[in-house]
């Protein structure tokens, strides 16, 4: 079977974006994407979930999918200010990003959560974006191998296929800071994450790795052009649509 893997362009807004000036940047990429005839590419925005709704209703009949930033482990229930997998995908979602390391940091969630979390998006038929990423001081000390090891396969699902889940290596320290690695660091660890996955999964040739860290216009065509980098997550240069567009362009 081949290993062709189609590109993966996706945006991650954060806790950004009110409903005018977002509705303005999503039909503005939508109308860029629907330009295209075929899109060599996906593309995906993740906007805050009190958006996800808008979103998907203004770029559905375009090129542009819609995903969640985040999900709980469970259907429904007393989660006070959580969202479900199926709620993201009620308001229209394909994919849904899970252990991201702002979460990882900001709420304590270890591998096991994030698990749990990939699990209820493949139980409601969501592409869980899994993503990975060492720290400054876990980089430092040479641990940068070890640490995505125990992420990769403390975090992914037994069920985990290339159909159903994408995995984003996201160096923590390269996230807003405007620093990247080097091309080769990044072949580096997209190698031995490929290299990896061949042991925990049939399909590991196929699952697709994303960059992400201070991915903008200008570096994006020598990072996407890096073996085994099969897109990239985004959050700055996504928030505007001027901004993200020359990104998904060097896939397109
Ligand atoms: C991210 O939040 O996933 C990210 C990569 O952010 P930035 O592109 O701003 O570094």
């Amino acid at each position: 079977m081949s290993d062709e893997r189609r590109k993966l362009i996706a945006g991650n807004w954060k806790m950004n974006g009110l409903v005018d000036t977002s509705v303005m940047e999503i039909k503005d990429l939508a109308a860029r994407a629907s330009k295209i005839d075929t899109p060599a590419c996906d593309i995906l925005i993740c906007p805050p979930a009190t958006l996800l709704r808008e979103m998907a209703r203004i770029s559905l009949d375009s090129p542009v999918q819609i995903g969640g930033q985040d999900c709980h482990p469970n259907e429904k229930g007393a989660h006070t200010g959580d969202i479900s997998a199926e709620m993201v995908k009620d308001a229209g979602g394909k994919f849904c990003i899970v252990g991201h390391s702002e979460r990882r940091a900001d709420h304590g969630e270890s591998n096991e959560t994030v698990r749990a979390k990939a699990e209820a998006a493949h139980r409601t038929g969501l592409i869980a974006i899994v993503c990975v990423g060492e720290t400054l001081e876990e980089r430092d000390a040479g641990k940068t191998l070890d640490v995505i090891t125990d992420q990769v396969r403390n975090s992914l699902p037994a069920a985990a296929t290339a159909a159903n889940t994408v995995i984003a290596y996201e160096p923590v320290w390269a996230i807003g800071t405007g620093k990247t690695p080097t091309a080769d660091d990044v072949k580096a660890v997209h190698a031995h994450i490929r290299k990896d996955l061949a042991g925990l999964m049939n399909d590991s040739g196929r699952v697709r790795l994303l960059y992400g860290g201070s991915v903008k216009g200008s570096n994006a065509a020598e990072l996407m052009a890096v073996e085994n980098v099969d897109g990239a997550l985004v959050g700055g240069a996504s928030l505007k649509a001027e901004d993200f567009w020359p990104i998904v362009n060097t896939c397109i």
